[in-house]
């Protein structure tokens, strides 16, 4: 079973979480999780760049301490950041303190590595976040979920792949690519295919958070 879009019973159970922005408007967020990895993130940005487009990457910890120069680099070609966990760890599994502690230990790597955002933004890995996690992290972060999700990762034919995140993407959308060498190949096709078609739609592309700043 796939689930390009969110269904909309998941959002209305976790209403404190963010799934899209607003539907009026011509924006798209694009996000990309997993990195920063070498040999993938520097082709991403590489297209970002070509389209002139900024998006966020939930970056995580341990891939921050591995790629510190690329890491910066995201952030300094005015990509904004946000945190994925140090382990990339399932919230399903990991329900306690060591769930909250692995989010501090990704946070510090970020902040120590020069990027401090005025708007503290995460991503549980899986999309997989226990009820009480929430509640303590959401004192601190915006946490960010997905309305479209590409399935980069998955053996689907990458024309598939795009033919349904650009059927399931709306104003306000806000869309998971990853970042890892695993999905490298389906990640570059989709995304500069997707950018051009969105663009030639009038879309913009924005970094998430805009979505705090309007508010
Ligand atoms: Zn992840």
């Amino acid at each position: 079973m796939y689930f390009f879009k969110t269904p909309e019973i998941i959002k209305w159970y976790y209403p404190s979480l963010v799934w899209n922005g607003p539907r009026d408007e011509k924006s798209i967020f694009l996000t990309f999780d997993d990195g920063p990895v070498a040999g993938v993130t520097g082709n991403i940005l590489q297209t970002l760049a070509k389209f002139n487009v900024k998006a966020t990457f939930f970056c995580v910890g341990e891939n921050i301490d591995r790629n510190p120069g690329l890491f910066r680099q995201v952030f300094q070609e005015g990509h904004m950041i946000g945190n994925h966990t140090f382990h990339h760890l399932n919230g399903w599994q990991h329900t306690g303190e060591d769930y909250i502690q692995d989010i501090r230990k990704c946070a510090a790597v970020i902040e120590g590595n020069g990027f401090s955002p005025g708007i503290k933004l995460f991503r549980p890995p899986y999309g997989k976040i226990r009820k009480s996690a929430i509640q303590r992290i959401i004192k601190e972060y915006q946490i960010i979920m997905w309305d479209v999700l590409t399935y980069d990762f998955s053996g689907l034919s990458r024309e598939k792949l795009l033919r349904q995140s650009k059927r399931h993407t709306t104003g306000g959308s806000i869309i998971v690519f990853h970042d890892s060498l695993k999905t490298r190949s389906n990640t570059e096709f989709l995304i500069s295919q997707f950018i051009d078609h969105f663009i030639s739609l009038d879309y913009n592309f924005c970094t998430l958070d805009r979505l705090f700043l309007l508010n």
